[in-house]
């Protein structure tokens, strides 16, 4: 079935009064990213609701990428016919052809924004639904609960035929939220968190240390893949790589073991906020989880958060792994996160990282380290790329394999 147009109606935001505006703007922008590859679609956006008209463009694909475009809360694709009945019957036969068997269950329902129209709501429902009897055979008229909606909505410009409703991603249009700036390692939270992120209106970048030779290449391609899964959600998103491999040595040899961890995340913190501060970055989110390893405990996130006064988002803090998980599929990140690369903090992970960091003690140890001079280098040798939905980076082959081995 090829559509002329998909109507689509927002969520949440409709209850947002006076920010509306804003929203529904946001949205109809960050639509038309999405579809930027399909040049012949035009993008609409009203009050109530988007019109996404197709003008020939495939249907099937530019219906996948709305579902991962935040703020809309269903949409229906729809075929535009000329305002006669005739017109009318000729798409309801193309519209239900595949759908509508014997034995199951409909009803039409009609919607007329222009009053004008010589046929009213009810008759266009009855002579409709007489139409579609005489010509699917053991179709049923059910009022309550049918298997099939025929939608008819008469408006000044043609009348619009639908007969599905397609859940849409849900949540706030990214943007909406301000910009915020993700920890994202090559694991299986923190894209889940960012994702959650996302979906909450956050314009999200992504933060990345990696620290050669210790950390591959392959290791901070997954990271920009990663990405590319998100940025699915939002058009296209900043990747941010920081080097860390000398901050890394630096507290391996100044500082005692129980420490480095507690005092490598304070690094990570500092250098994130730096950039946020750069970037107009309102807020680090990150994939915490609550008591899932030694620097995820409570009194650990005091220790690290004891650097700045800027809010740490942690949207999956109370999750499960399994919940996580659960997402990450959905997401269809998990894949990638599960591939063994060496992260830089599994790479200098103490046997025994301290549970219960003392932050008094941290800020001593950590006096031993030339914060100011690491940082500043770090940032100089910062990288910034644009990173598209579904960008590719790793090497598909033999590198994999080889470091499988
Ligand atoms: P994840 O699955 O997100 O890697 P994790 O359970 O492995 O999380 P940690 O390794 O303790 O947990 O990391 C906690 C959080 O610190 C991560 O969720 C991420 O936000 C951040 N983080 C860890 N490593 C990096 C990295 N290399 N670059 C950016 N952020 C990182
Ligand atoms: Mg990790």
């Amino acid at each position: 079935m090829e559509y002329t147009e998909i109507m689509v109606r927002y969520g949440e935001l409709s209850t947002k009064g006076k920010n509306r505006k804003d929203f529904i703007n946001r949205l109809g922008g960050n639509i038309r990213k999405t579809l930027k590859v399909f040049p012949e679609v035009e993008v609409h956006p009203n009050r109530d609701r988007t019109h996404v008209t197709l003008n020939g463009a495939n249907s099937a694909d530019v219906i996948g990428r709305l579902k991962k475009v935040f703020g809309i809360q269903n949409f229906s694709p729809s075929l535009k016919v000329e305002r006669t009945m005739e017109d009318v019957q000729r798409g309801t036969l193309e519209l239900l052809k595949d759908q509508l068997k014997a034995g199951m269950t409909f009803k039409v329902n009609t919607r007329r924004s222009d009053h004008d129209f010589e046929i009213t709501t009810d008759v266009m429902n009855r002579d409709l639904g007489g139409f579609i009897l005489d010509n699917f055979p053991g179709s049923i008229v059910q009022m309550k609960n049918p298997d099939i909606t025929l939608r008819v909505e008469i408006r000044s410009n043609g009348i619009f035929l639908t007969s599905e409703i397609i859940q849409g991603a849900g949540g706030l249009p990214v943007g909406t939220a301000g910009k915020g700036m993700m920890m994202l390692s090559g694991g299986i939270d923190s894209p889940v968190a960012g994702y959650l992120g996302m979906k909450r209106g956050v314009d999200m970048e992504m933060v990345h240390f990696f620290s050669p030779p210790y950390t591959s290449e392959q290791a901070l391609a997954k990271a920009k893949e990663l990405t590319g899964k998100l940025a699915a959600y939002a058009g296209n998103v900043q990747f941010i790589q920081v080097p860390f491999t000398e901050i890394q040595e630096t507290i391996k040899e100044k500082c005692p073991e129980g420490y480095l961890m507690t005092i490598q995340r304070r690094m990570m913190l500092r250098l994130v906020v730096a950039l946020a501060k750069q970037r107009g970055g309102m807020a680090v989110f990150n994939g915490e989880s609550l008591g899932q390893v030694a620097s995820q405990t409570m009194e650990s996130m005091a220790a690290i958060n004891d650097v700045t006064n800027m809010p740490i988002i942690r949207p999956v803090v109370s999750m499960d792994k399994n919940e996580i998980i659960e997402i990450a599929k959905e997401i269809d990140t998990y894949d990638l996160s599960i591939m063994p690369f060496e992260d830089c903090c599994t790479i200098f992970a103490p046997p025994a990282p301290k549970t219960r960091p003392d932050i008094e003690k941290t800020r001593y140890y950590e006096k031993r380290i030339d914060v100011e001079g690491l940082l500043e280098r770090s940032l100089a040798g910062v990288k910034i790329e644009n990173v598209h939905a579904e960008q590719k980076f790793m090497n598909q082959d033999e590198d994999v394999f080889t470091e499988l081995l």
